[in-house]
């Protein structure tokens, strides 16, 4: 991942600019040119960030666009400091429990997030639902999604009320079903990374870890450093490998200097460490219109169980999508069948939520559709229980919401008018996940 859609396909081949996910066209090769994208000549620089603290240091506690009238609009970003500050006043309102991942950030920051809904109280398998956010900094509007809706869920279910997305309406019932589910929540996994891009608009996509002695902050793409087909020198086909991850530091896909070197993927590790019993994820990225699931290694195949990531015999044709699994040595990454129907089914459901939320056409496909990808989130999360069986299996995707800013120095940078947008239909996309997350299943029973 994460430059899947065939929007993106498209404007490769036109050798244009204007579609991506997570990567820019220009951004997909390592060889050291990446940093020509810097220097776009536009200083707008689409939704500013905000000043001050709308939270006032925690006292005052966030609320969504659903749960307000479809008029309602906000003007600015969140700035690092309020989506911390937000966090605290949902805490102190609504007495949610928060926590700090274990592993302070290379600039010393920490990493904050809170459980919600299930059985309640500090039992910690009754959370089966993960919402990530930001872990790619310039994705404005990743974090803001994520805590203002935990901040609408949370101020229906007290009110009583319902919830409105565009065109999608979820009842006050609904509210408490999806609350039903637990969910455990990081509405900023880079601070450093976010809180550099703010200061500087400078399109930062990585974390600030200068790793490799560059000097300068290089930082790493955390979102090839997690423990999925992480070295992509021996696990992937050379002919694949340039768009896999690199291991040139200055590179927009810098995958560090091993799996999990970086705090931030490490946070996201203990995450699912900690709350064992979590079935489904979501990586929240931008902007692509799509929602991706696994695998991003190859294309998916049901038929041969043993033609999987673990079998170092195809490390030489992984990656190579134009093959037929099963055939003169053709590779495909095993998913068995009713999972692959239970990914695509909750797939589905969210497209309808981020279709009908911000009033844009969503697209399901799988991750390696456009190329091949190790080290991500969603993959690493899903192979956990084919690593080690006595782990859950968690039902991992990646968002990828809007659809760009290409009048934006950094097309990641959201107008006023797609920020809102894109808050809605992440909303509802959210909500129809909880909603298929209970229906499709949560795992075991608890036992709280
Ligand atoms: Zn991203």
């Amino acid at each position: 991942m994460k430059f899947c859609s065939l929007a993106a396909l498209v404007g490769l081949l036109a050798l244009s600019t204007t579609s991506s996910a997570c990567l820019l066209p220009e951004e997909r090769e390592n060889d050291g040119h990446i940093r020509a994208i810097r220097g776009r000549q536009s200083r707008n620089n689409g939704t500013p960030i905000g000043t001050g603290d709308r939270f006032n240091r925690g006292t005052v506690a966030p609320r969504g666009l659903g749960s307000q009238g479809s008029s309602t609009s906000f003007s600015t970003i969140l700035n690092v400091n309020e989506i911390a500050s937000g966090l605290k006043g949902l805490a102190s309102t609504y007495g949610i429990e928060t926590f700090t991942t274990p592993y302070k950030t290379y600039q010393g920051a920490s990493i904050q997030g809170a459980i919600v809904g299930g059985s309640g109280g500090r039992c910690k398998d009754a959370y089966r639902v993960f919402l990530n956010g930001n872990i790619h900094a310039r994705e404005r509007g990743s974090a803001d999604n994520v805590l203002f809706f935990i901040s609408d869920l949370l101020y229906a279910n007290k009110t009583n009320a319902g919830l409105t997305y565009g065109s999608k309406t979820y009842t006050a019932g609904q509210v408490k079903t999806a609350l039903s589910a637990g969910i455990v929540f990081i509405p900023l996994s880079n601070p450093d990374g976010v809180a550099y891009d703010q200061s500087s608009n400078s399109c930062w996509r990585k974390n600030r870890n200068p790793a490799s002695g560059t000097g300068s902050a290089s930082g790493i793409d955390l979102n090839r450093n997690f423990d999925f087909l992480w070295d992509f020198t021996k696990k992937f086909a050379s002919s694949v490998r340039s768009s896999v991850a690199s291991t040139n530091p200055s590179s927009e896909t810098y995958h560090g200097t091993s799996a999990f070197s970086e705090p931030e993927t490490r946070g996201i590790k203990w995450v699912l460490d900690t709350y064992t019993k979590v079935r489904w994820f979501v990586d929240l990225h931008s902007y692509a219109g799509d929602v991706l699931y696994s695998w991003g290694s190859d294309e998916n195949q049901s038929k041969y169980p043993s033609m999987n990531f673990r079998n170092s015999s195809f490390d030489s044709v992984r990656g190579i999508l134009s093959d037929t699994p099963g055939t003169r040595g053709g590779y495909g990454e095993y998913i068995p069948a009713e999972e692959l129907t239970t990914q695509t089914t909750a797939a589905s459901r969210m497209v309808s939520g981020l279709t009908g939320g911000g009033g844009s056409q969503y697209t399901a496909i799988q991750s390696s559709d456009l190329y091949p990808t190790s080290g991500a989130s969603d993959d690493w999360a899903y192979s956990r229980h084919f690593a080690d069986p006595s782990l859950n299996l968690v039902h991992s995707y990646t968002i990828e919401f809007g659809f760009g800013n290409n009048a934006a120095s950094c097309p990641f940078y959201p107008t006023v008018a797609q920020y809102n947008a894109n808050m809605r239909s992440v909303g509802a996309g959210f909500m129809e996940l909880l909603l298929a997350a209970v229906e499709l299943g949560l795992g075991d029973k608890t036992t709280c």
